[in-house]
């Protein structure tokens, strides 16, 4: 990572994105291509925070913006995602090592959910950044009920929330039953893919990082398991418990990035 150039904190939902901006201090609001780019510090390292939108398309926008516009040397993807992996609860936090598009099938052109012309389906995240990342997630959660106060995780069930690593698959699509589910993973597993978590905007992202070959890093606290019930309680798990997560393992990963 360039040392002396901001880090992108791209947020999906309004209610992650109010938690970091009021731990800014001295944030400048800028509007470029609709979204506002919220320019400043966090724990005394430069930032520029913003709120992508939902799905691919809003993600990859705004990833580009944030490299080309504001000179991000590295960006870092908040958010909440379904959990399909096996043991990837409610409340556990999933930081990625790659990612890819579940939805992307130019097959027979192309082996299924391989990006054309680049020659791969999954797009690693950045090692040391997701190393660094993963180590201020064990350390909140490793004290959530402290830190984010057990009122706000009993009434969802969270005792005990687990750090995974490992493969995020995006698409834009809210998979929110069980049969669909399960069709989408038994597709991905065919094709030697085993996905923790799925989610619409960071395989996106990792690729336009990708291209501008700025590292990047991705956070999703698992909000729903994308099945029957993954609507019931959203925004509400989103306020109370994510949006949380989300400001105390930032605030961490941003002061414990040199520069
Ligand atoms: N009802 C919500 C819609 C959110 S869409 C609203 O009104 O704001 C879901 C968002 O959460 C996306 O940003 C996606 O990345 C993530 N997400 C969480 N659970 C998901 C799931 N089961 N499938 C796909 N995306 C999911």
């Amino acid at each position: 990572m360039k040392p002396a150039a901001p880090v992108a904190i791209v947020a999906a939902m309004h209610e992650e994105l109010r938690a970091l901006l009021d731990a800014m201090p001295d944030e400048r609001r800028v509007v470029r291509g609709g979204r506002a780019f919220y320019a400043g510090h966090l724990e005394g390292r430069e930032v520029v925070a913003v709120l992508s939108g939902i799905g691919k398309v809003a993600a990859a926008t705004t990833a580009t913006l944030a490299i080309e516009a504001f000179g991000a040397g590295a960006v870092l993807f908040t958010g909440v995602a379904g959990g399909v992996g096996e043991g990837v609860r409610v409340g556990d936090v999933v930081v990625a090592d790659a990612l890819l598009q579940h939805d992307m099938d130019a097959s027979p052109l192309f082996p299924r959910y391989e990006v054309p012309l680049t020659g791969r389906a999954a797009f690693p995240a950045d090692a040391a950044m997701s190393g660094r990342l993963a180590a201020a997630a064990a350390a909140v959660l490793a004290d959530a009920g402290e830190l984010i106060g057990r009122e706000h995780l009993a009434p969802f069930g969270i005792e005990a929330p687990r750090l995974h690593r490992g493969l995020v698959a995006s698409g834009d699509r809210f998979v929110s039953g069980a049969a669909e589910s399960r069709a989408l993973c038994a597709a991905l597993a065919q094709a030697g893919h085993l996905p923790l978590a799925v989610e619409m905007e960071g395989a996106a992202l990792a690729q336009v990082c990708h291209d501008f070959g700025v590292p990047f890093a991705v956070l999703r606290t698992i909000s729903d398991r994308a099945d029957d019930s993954a609507h019931v309680d959203f925004l509400a798990f989103i306020r109370e418990v994510a949006s949380r997560y989300a400001a105390a393992i930032v605030r961490r990963f941003v002061a414990a990035t040199g520069g």
